[in-house]
């Protein structure tokens, strides 16, 4: 699934091409699962410019003239294309006045809707803007296992499941230590992997586990780096246990049962 990486790599790529285009048609093909108030889209989005494409946790917010967003959120398989052709899988297509944009999903589990203000969303911080010192505050107040608090997108927003692995292994954290009885010190080393591998993976240019691409087809690497994630019965970089695999909150869960501590 896409990640905060992903997306924001989606954005980082799609962005440059968005700013400053004008729309000039919709066309949002059924069933409208993705999107499902197609009139809303297709009555306002066209004759507004494009100002600013942003990301907020794993969602990809469109500015448009007027004080009208586009938010988009990827689902398990959407792709947001800049130019290209359509597919059977497109969902919505925005012809602009140079080029087209396409939102494909096979899936289907994404969202593209039009908004008249900015959307208001119970979202926690994200987790590439939140401050050490509330981050590590917020985590010790809550009692919750790590694993689970880490995709609590109320908590913190952007993190799946692929990177709660990876910033637990990296911090020394079990996915099932509680929240309220890690030291302020551990704490902050989760803040700390949190920061430095989503900052590695949007470098790298996202994962690219399943489905994801970016905007422009291109294929993430960031798999080939990870520690844990997928890796069970393999051994661990660090100390050459063999990796385990868990369900912690119905989630495949990946961590080294020497290196992390609850
Ligand atoms: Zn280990």
């Amino acid at each position: 699934l896409p990640e905060l990486p992903e997306v924001e790599t989606v954005v980082r790529t799609v962005g440059p091409f968005l700013r400053g285009r004008r729309i000039e048609s919709v066309e949002v093909y059924p069933p409208f699962l993705v999107c499902r108030d197609p009139d809303t889209l297709r009555q306002h989005a066209p004759g507004r410019t494009i100002l600013e494409v942003r990301r907020n946790a794993k969602h990809i917010l469109v500015e448009l003239s007027g004080g009208w967003h586009l938010g988009i959120h990827l689902g398990m398989t959407g792709r947001l294309l800049a130019g290209g052709q359509t597919t059977p899988h497109t969902r919505v297509l925005f012809v602009l006045d140079r080029g087209l944009l396409l939102y494909d999903d096979p899936r289907m589990f994404g969202r593209v809707e039009a908004w008249e203000a900015e959307p208001l969303r119970r979202l926690g911080p994200d987790a590439m803007a939140v401050l050490e010192d509330e981050f590590v505050a917020r985590m010790r107040a809550r009692r919750k296992r790590m694993k689970s608090l880490l995709l609590d997108q109320a908590f913190v927003g952007g993190i799946g499941n692929i990177y709660a692995d990876e910033i637990l292994y990296w911090s020394g954290v079990h996915p099932r230590a509680l929240s309220c009885r890690l030291s302020e010190k551990r704490a902050r080393l989760v803040y700390g992997a949190m920061k430095r591998i989503l900052g590695e993976a949007i470098d790298s240019g996202g994962s690219s586990v399943s489905d994801y691409v970016d905007a422009t087809g291109q294929t993430g690497w960031f798999q080939i780096q990870h520690r844990v994630y997928r890796r069970t019965g393999e051994p661990c970089g660090t100390c050459g246990t063999p990796i385990r695999r868990i369900l912690e909150g119905q989630r495949g869960t990946h961590y080294c049962p020497k290196c992390q501590r609850v």
